[in-house]
């Protein structure tokens, strides 16, 4: 169990540039000066220049919560790696479940997406996690496998050192349903499994592999103690500076 935690707020489409500003200023003031976890706020793109001024000097890093898989060019309305990487993100959720459900990303774009980013030296928080049905057919382990052979396909053992896994049931979240530790922990057994026969041992022991649905700060330490949890992702928790504060300062 890595005894420093990534907690990651992804606030998806929440927040104007004040709002945000406005939390950055009070999350500062309530997250513990030498916090021993790691921090990353990913809030939508139009306020990472701001969020990153704000967040000089502080050990909280910056993320995106998504970008598209070509270098630059006739994309309209989309932002590409380097941009985000410009803007001052260390950080990128890639294959989130609403992206997969609502835009039609596919494990194919995704992996796209994973080596654009790693090229451009930006660290991937990769999303996978199975739905309700599946869980339900007792299917979790083989779409689990599926998506990390397919999201990560070609990634190599340099590529990998810079990917973070954030198991995420489609179930639980923002229903307020959040996978039980014993549920979360035995998805993340299955995942370093994975990473064994995909790399190797070591490969397996030290990625990250986060867990992302329904956490809240009356949950979280719970999940935290699992040997294989690495620390969270989390949405709605993450919008309140208080909330999301008690969360990190575990
Ligand atoms: C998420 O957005 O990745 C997430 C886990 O959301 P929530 O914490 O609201 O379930």
């Amino acid at each position: 169990m890595a005894a420093k935690k990534l907690i990651v707020a992804n606030w998806k489409m929440n927040k104007t540039a004040k709002e945000a500003a406005s939390f950055i200023t009070d999350f500062k003031k309530l997250v513990f000066n030498e916090n021993p976890n790691e921090i990353v706020i990913c809030p939508a793109f139009i306020c990472l220049n701001e969020s990153k001024k704000l967040l000089k000097g502080a050990k909280i890093s910056l993320g995106a919560q998504n970008m598209h898989f070509e270098e630059k060019g006739a994309f309209t309305g989309e932002i590409s790696a380097s941009m985000i990487k410009d803007a001052g993100c260390k950080y990128v959720i890639l294959g989130h479940s609403e992206r997969r459900n609502y835009f039609s990303e596919s494990n194919e774009l995704i992996n796209k997406k994973v080596k654009t980013a790693l090229k451009n030296g930006l660290k991937v928080i990769l999303c996978i996690g199975e739905s309700l049905r599946q869980r339900e057919n007792s299917e979790t382990m083989n779409i689990i496998q599926n998506q990390i052979d397919n999201c990560l396909k070609t990634v190599g053992g340099e590529g990998i050192r810079n990917v973070i896994i954030a198991y995420e049931p489609v179930w639980a979240i923002g229903t307020g349903k959040n996978a039980t530790p014993e549920q979360a922990e035995e998805a993340h057994q299955h995942i370093r499994k994975i990473l064994a026969e995909l790399y190797n041992a070591i490969v397996s022991k030290d990625t990250r592999i986060i867990y992302g649905g329904s956490v809240n700060a009356d949950n979280s330490k719970e999940l935290f103690s699992m040997e294989n949890i690495d620390g969270a992702l989390i949405g709605g928790a993450s919008l309140d500076a208080k909330s999301f504060a008690k969360i990190c300062n575990y």
